[in-house]
């Protein structure tokens, strides 16, 4: 077993703390990554403190890796030492079922072993995520990360870029289309982007009237403060998309009744409460509410390509790992431009 060091929550109560573990040996198929950077996601809050149950302890979360390949193992064909590279959310599925098949190991139908808090699938141990120095993962769920880019910036692409690139292509969003961006934080701010250069028209609905230059900065045309009742009401029937990138409880029938007819409310926000959708706001317009996890590898890599050729990256605020409980708390005030990142040399 190969000696690794993090931080991790011992229980949903706890706040992070070092703790040593172990990773498995570099198997043949297998990549070994020294971990440069890991992205802070608000599901790594939901998750450490149990808020959607069934979380696992010890946890160390982390699912938006950057690093460089240390070692390969013997059936490696496409990584060697020296390498850039990432790894997101997952990091195996079945790789037979038809999903797995159509490059949507998202949605494994045997179900998906996630970065961190899920069993291997053969059995051995818990999976435990990028606050930590090192990761071994399976050849086939690392992505090539290209050196263009600040790796920083990078490391959020592989959840928060993904999440929102993902939906945004499969609903085909582009030139003409009116596109709202609903909380403007982590996966909020690389959903602004990507609909702004793949040619849509942008508007941010936010809760935070500080980010109204922001979002303008980041690709915006239009803001809307959300509680600004003359102007919510003025959007209704408007977008064509509505990307729910929210944390938190909030009313979704207020924001459905934005879109227009045949419109889609495109969720990928997962508060840890249930949703109360009032049908009538979905019948009237032939409204839809679809929802979308992460994305395959294979898109995962596209969405890179697409990134270093247009130069995206993740707004980020580079944090020691000592400070990740404070930062969990800046997460939840609202108080992070957009992304904290770990710079994992400062694990000591
Ligand atoms: P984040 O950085 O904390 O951003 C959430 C944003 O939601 C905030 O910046 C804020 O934007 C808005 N917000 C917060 N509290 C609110 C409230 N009470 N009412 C209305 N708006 C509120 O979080 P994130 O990392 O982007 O993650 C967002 C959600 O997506 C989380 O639930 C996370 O678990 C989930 N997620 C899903 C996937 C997936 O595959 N579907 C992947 C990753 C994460 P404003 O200040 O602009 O209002």
């Amino acid at each position: 077993m190969i000696p690794a060091k993090g931080y991790a929550a011992q229980s949903p109560t706890t706040p992070l703390a070092p703790w040593n573990f172990e990773r498995r040996e570099v198997g043949p198929h297998d990549v070994q990554i020294e971990i440069l950077y890991c992205g802070v996601c608000h599901t790594d809050i939901h998750q450490t403190r149990d808020e959607w149950g069934g979380a696992v302890f010890p946890m160390v979360p982390g699912h938006e890796i950057v690093g460089k390949v240390i070692k390969v193992g013997g059936h490696v064909k496409n990584f060697k030492p020296g390498d850039i590279a990432g790894v997101g959310v997952i990091v195996d599925s079945c790789e037979t079922c038809s999903n797995c098949k159509n490059d949507f190991e998202q949605y494994c139908t045997d179900g998906v072993t996630f970065t961190y808090g899920s069993m291997e699938r053969d059995g051995s141990m818990i999976t435990y995520g990028g606050y930590s120095n090192t990761i071994v993962t399976k050849e086939h769920f690392v992505l090539h990360v290209s050196d263009k880019l600040k790796l920083s910036g990078v490391a959020p692409l592989l959840c928060a870029g993904i999440t929102t690139y993902a939906p945004l292509r499969y609903w085909n969003v582009g030139k003409g289309d009116k596109v709202a961006v609903l909380g403007l934080g982590g996966l909020g701010h690389m959903a602004v982007k990507f609909a702004a250069s793949f040619g849509a028209e942008v508007t941010v609905l936010s809760t935070s009237p500080h980010k109204e230059a922001d979002a303008k900065k980041l690709g915006a045309h239009k803001f809307i403060l959300t509680s600004d009742e003359e102007k919510i009401k003025g959007a209704e029937n408007y977008f064509d998309f509505i990307v729910d990138a929210v944390s938190a409880p909030h009313d979704y029938n207020m924001y459905l009744n934005m879109l227009n007819t045949d419109g889609t409310l495109i969720v990928v926000g997962i508060p840890p409460e249930a949703a109360k959708i009032e049908i009538g706001t979905l019948i009237g317009n032939r409204r839809k509410i679809g929802g979308s996890i992460i994305g395959g590898i294979k898109e995962t890599q596209e969405m890179l390509d697409y990134c270093a050729e247009h130069g995206i990256v993740s707004e980020v605020e580079v944090i020691p790992i000592n400070l990740i409980n404070q930062a969990y708390e800046r997460i939840l005030k609202n108080d992070v431009k957009y992304r904290f990142v770990i710079d994992m040399q400062s694990l000591v």
